[in-house]
């Protein structure tokens, strides 16, 4: 649904916005009555990028050439059925069979496919087909009477299916397909400039909310507890577009508040939720926060992404078992032939794109986008299909293996969304900020037309299998490139025709501001290092990437019954692109990973260096594992070695991933640390989940000496290393805490100083730690005010000689 409205944003921003005549299509004559609030980037239309040769553009020619295939009559029959026309097309089979209460949704998916198609490339074919299936759907509509309907409906089942879901009886889910098809009208008129379907469209919102408003409250929440799509969506986009307030009011009677109020509140709620009902809520909501400005919306909007890419998301960028969100961090205990369905991905990608638009400092937002489009998105087509036959789930267990949709008997709802995502991939490859700056945000081979500054970019590169891109502009004048810098590319290097021009930080934008000449060429290297990503809830079990792209093993016809093992040492490059081997396994892109077994993850031999922060100037983890920290008002100082973090003592502190040490029995925090101040109960570190469960190392407790404790019953269940005295202020000193069985061991600049052989309780017992923190205390203790450096989490106990080596080399 975005492209058209930063088409609608495009006619309503500056007098800058114009359109080249030199576009392949004309843009439609649509109102623009309302801008968006809230934002402050803007998309391109999709007329404004052409996708040049790439897996993607692949994939978007195998998908347009199944919508050039299909017979309309076919996706039309239900339809017309429905309001006693006649036809005498073959019936579909799947999820379009006569009988299948979901009947009707690909065709609204197909709508929104050829609009896309349309704008994609500027062949008329799309269109004429689009403006086809509406012509027959507003014929269906007008004989909503006839056939008993009340005005304005448009199914290819009775109405009768809504009494049923508004009486809480058993029915599919029929709002969800009214969305399909009312978003692809929203696209017919918006994309491919055609006004019968917005009329239609209309029409459809109108008997929306004549039906709800027939409703008390209580029965409108209750009927939202089945699927509807995103309802609250489409009908914003309907206000944003049209300004008639009675669509906003009936987009906001699909406010779910059992979804959105713990939301609000930060609070995680989705275990056994039905994934791909909520996603497009949430789309809803940040649609309603650009429509009305409440930034509660926007709030439940951005709290959900948080929750769900960092605690329900796999390697690949999906999400859900079996259809459904699990308890937070469960990912290597949830790997089966079910997980990541494909549509969530296409609602995440959705979402992520909103909130970019939101919030363009943000750059993981489309550090997220790249993750899910390569990994899942891409993933997710049969190559060796000529209409681009889609997968419904990724299976993520050892030994699973993609399975596909065909041309008439699936239509899953996968399906429909594969035809969607596949025709516009040209929508978040660049974006603006309604002046001079325009962001590159993927690197997808594409030429940008800027009708606002009278350039075009074209952007020539073989990313992911190179590490590089090349941004040429024609024209001239001055304006500032945004170019992402993804945070897996350290060591990223910026040349501006040929020159040094910076070296930027990963994980941020690299800004390139000059008067541009025609022909200028910006070229940025972007260093893929081999890493791995480990699971929330295991941290041996682990996917290993290249950059961001996710390798998959090989496995051919083996159907693994457990998890493949892997030493990461034995990963050894091979002469193509992206393809490693290890002990005589290919692991290569997942994304190309077709027609034969395989595995994502894998349980790691070897390393036990879960995690190792040098704080040399960033929070990254060297270990290879990928667990950056999160640094909240801290700053770099010298340290031991290298540079340090410096904490101030009120409100600084570092934060680690969540299971930093999850499933771990064994295990070892080594660190220096040089205290300017020596304050009771601050911490080194805290691992835990609040005051019931965590893991502390203090320089001083009440006891007036330095402190291990560990505990699952809050303060009372406490087991505890006592030191013989504090640690001291202004001097670097090692401290380092093992526990191997019961025995845990307090170790200070090398030397044992406390032992507990009674510490039965393991890091494994606190189960995922959620507040894992450097400085800082579950409790309302005082912050650390001193340096902390190298600090290295490991899942075994070092020996008393490592720890006195890590003592004595200073690292
Ligand atoms: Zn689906």
């Amino acid at each position: 649904m975005s492209p058209q409205l930063s088409r609608r944003t495009l006619l309503a921003g500056s007098a800058a916005v114009g359109v080249a005549a030199t576009l392949p299509v004309a843009l439609p004559a649509a109102a623009a009555a309302r801008p968006d609030a809230g934002v402050s980037a803007y998309a391109f239309p999709l007329t404004a990028v052409r996708l040049l040769t790439s897996p993607f553009s692949a994939n978007a020619g195998r998908t347009q050439s199944y919508l050039q295939f299909l017979d309309i009559n076919r996706l039309l029959h239900t339809f017309r059925l429905n309001v006693g026309l006649s036809s005498t097309a073959t019936a579909c089979g799947g999820w379009e069979s006569p009988t299948t209460e979901l009947r009707g949704h690909s065709t609204g998916h197909y709508l929104s496919a050829l609009a896309q198609a349309y704008a994609s490339t500027g062949d008329a074919s799309y269109k004429t087909k689009g403006d086809s299936i509406v012509t027959v759907l507003a014929q269906c509509q007008a004989r909503a009477a006839t056939a008993g309907f009340n005005t304005g409906y448009l199914s290819a089942f009775p109405e009768s299916f809504i009494d049923r879901v508004e009486q809480r009886q058993s029915v599919w889910a029929p709002y969800y397909t009214l969305h399909k098809i009312m978003a692809g009208l929203l696209d017919m008129n918006l994309l491919a400039g055609n006004a019968q379907a917005l009329t239609v469209l209309t029409g459809m919102a109108s008997w929306v909310k004549f039906r709800n408003d027939r409703l008390t409250q209580t029965q409108r929440q209750n009927m939202l507890d089945t699927e509807f799509g995103g309802m609250n969506e489409v009908l914003t986009n309907l206000y944003q577009l049209t300004g008639d307030a009675a669509h906003l009011a009936a987009a906001q009677q699909f406010d779910h508040a059992e979804i959105f109020d713990p939301l609000a509140s930060n609070v995680d709620s989705l275990n056994n939720y039905h994934a791909n009902t909520q996603i497009p809520k949430i789309v809803g909501a940040i649609r309603e926060f650009h429509a009305t400005g409440t930034t509660r919306y926007r709030d439940i909007a951005v709290n959900f992404w948080d929750i769900v890419t960092k605690h329900h998301t796999y390697a690949i960028g999906g999400n859900s078992n079996g259809e459904y969100f699990k308890a937070p961090d469960r990912i290597a205990s949830e790997l089966s032939d079910t997980t990541a369905e494909c549509c969530n991905v296409y609602n995440m990608l959705k979402l992520t794109r909103q909130l970019f638009l939101t919030n363009p400092a943000r750059a993981d937002y489309m550090d997220f986008y790249e993750k899910a489009v390569y990994n899942q998105t891409l993933a997710s087509q049969d190559p060796s299909s000529a209409h681009g036959f889609q997968c419904y789930y990724v299976p993520l267990r050892a030994g699973g293996i993609k399975t596909y949709s065909n041309d008439y008997n699936s239509f899953v709802c996968c399906h429909g969304t594969g035809m969607e995502s596949n025709t516009k991939y040209g929508d978040s490859i660049y974006f603006h900020d309604g002046g001079s700056t325009l962001y590159v945000n993927l690197f997808i081979p594409s030429v940008l037309t800027w009708a606002a500054r009278g350039v075009t970019i074209r952007q020539d590169t073989s990313f992911p299998e190179a590490g590089s891109t090349k941004l040429t502009v024609t024209g001239a004048g001055a304006f500032t490139m945004r170019i992402r810098i993804p945070a897996w590319a350290s060591g990223a290097q910026i040349r501006v025709n040929g020159t040094v021009f910076s070296s930027p930080a990963a994980g941020a934008y690299a800004t390139v501001t000059r008067t541009w000449a025609s022909g200028d060429v910006v070229d940025v290297t972007l260093p893929m290092a081999l890493t791995r990503e480990a699971a929330n809830d295991n941290s041996n079990v682990q996917a290993v990437k290249v950059g961001p792209i996710v390798l998959g093993g090989l496995f051919g016809t083996s159907n693994l019954t457990a998890l493949p093992v892997l030493d990461p040492t034995s990963l050894t490059a091979t002469t193509t692109p992206l393809q490693y081997t290890a002990n005589g396994v290919t692991l290569a892109p997942f994304y190309k990973v077709h027609g034969q077994r395989y595995s994502v993850y894998w349980s790691i031999t070897g390393s036990t260096l879960v995690a190792n922060y040098p704080f040399d100037g960033s929070p990254a983890d060297v270990s290879g594992n990928g667990r950056t920290a999160t640094v909240y008002s801290a700053a770099y100082v010298a340290g031991r070695s290298g540079n340090a973090l410096d904490l101030n003592g009120s409100t600084g502190y570092a934060a680690l991933p969540g299971g930093i040490l999850a499933g771990a029995t064994n295990f070892t925090v080594a660190l220096w640390v040089r205290l300017d101040t020596v304050t009771s109960w601050s911490r080194l570190f805290d691992f835990g989940t609040g005051t019931g469960a965590y893991m502390f190392l203090t320089p001083r407790s009440s006891t007036g000496t330095a402190r291990f404790a560990i505990t699952t019953g809050g303060s009372g269940g406490e087991q505890r290393i006592d030191a013989p005295s504090a640690l001291p202020a202004g001097a670097w000193t090692h401290v380092a805490v093992t526990r191997s069985g019961n025995l845990g061991v307090l170790y200070v600049n090398g030397g044992e100083v406390a032992r507990n052989a009674a510490l039965t309780i393991s890091p494994a017992a606190l189960g995922n730690t959620t507040q894992n923190w450097l400085g800082r205390s579950q409790y309302a203790d005082p912050y650390l005010d001193g340096a902390l450096d190298n600090v290295r989490v490991y899942s075994r106990a070092l020996s008393a000689s490592e720890v006195s080596t890590l003592a004595s080399s200073g690292t």
